[in-house]
């Protein structure tokens, strides 16, 4: 069984997913971190796209949820590199390749098929998995997430100015949403949360109370 949150950047989805993830007591798949561990393969290929699509190819990429989602690449764990502001501001360009696609869409297919995940991205409700039980997508406006991606990045030490952020977050989501292969976008059947109206314990617990009532009524 799947469960997916849609959305754009900073919209609140991995910090939600992963505390519904520990409430219900379900697998947690963060799909952008696994397209962030491909960007990250990219620029390690010094940016050749020919070495880059070799290294593709026998690429060993593999994730984990344990209290927190962690990537491993040819046994390297590249949880935290991934999350380098390098990696950020290339991983969208890399997103929009159709290979990339292939290859993040067939691990992510191959890995649920075995247990109950929740997963959060871009393209789940509409492209990946459009027979999920319950699809998500949540919302929020461009200051606040830039404002939250801004304040995760402090706590982390890393050196970016707001003005930067929100620049490197409205980039994104224009090319998430407007590249050809499966863009950015709703479900026609997607329960849209907006997290700029919610606290975060209320976004969580409306998302788990709407699983567990529609688990009921089944
Ligand atoms: O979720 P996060 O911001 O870490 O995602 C990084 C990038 O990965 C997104 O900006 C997007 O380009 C790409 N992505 C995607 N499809 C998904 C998840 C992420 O294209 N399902």
């Amino acid at each position: 069984m799947i469960v997916v949150i849609d959305g754009p950047a900073g919209s609140g989805k991995s910090s939600t997913a992963r505390a519904v993830a520990h409430e219900l007591n379900i697998q947690y798949l963060d799909s952008g971190a696994l397209y962030r561990a491909v960007t990250y393969l990219f620029l390690k290929s010094e940016q050749s796209l020919s070495t880059f699509f070799e290294s593709l190819n026998s690429a060993r990429l593999s994730f984990e949820f344990d209290n927190e989602f962690q990537v491993t690449l040819n046994e390297e764990d590249i949880t935290s590199a991934i999350r380098d502001p390098k990696v950020s501001a290339h991983v969208s360009t890399i997103a929009a390749m159709p290979e990339v696609r292939e290859f993040i869409n067939t691990l992510m297919n191959n890995a649920v098929q075995y247990d109950v995940y929740i997963a959060d991205g871009r393209d789940l409700g509409t492209a990946v998995f459009p027979n999920a039980e319950y699809k998500f997508f949540m919302i929020a406006d461009l200051e606040t997430r830039a404002k939250r991606r801004h304040e995760e990045l402090s706590s982390k030490g890393l050196q970016m100015s707001y003005s930067e952020v929100l620049a490197e977050i409205k980039q994104r989501d224009q090319i998430d949403s407007t590249r050809e292969k499966d863009p950015l976008k709703q479900a026609d059947d997607a329960i849209v949360v907006d997290s700029s109206t919610l606290s975060f314990d209320e976004q969580v617990q409306y998302i788990v109370t709407r699983i567990k009532e529609t688990i009921t009524t089944e």
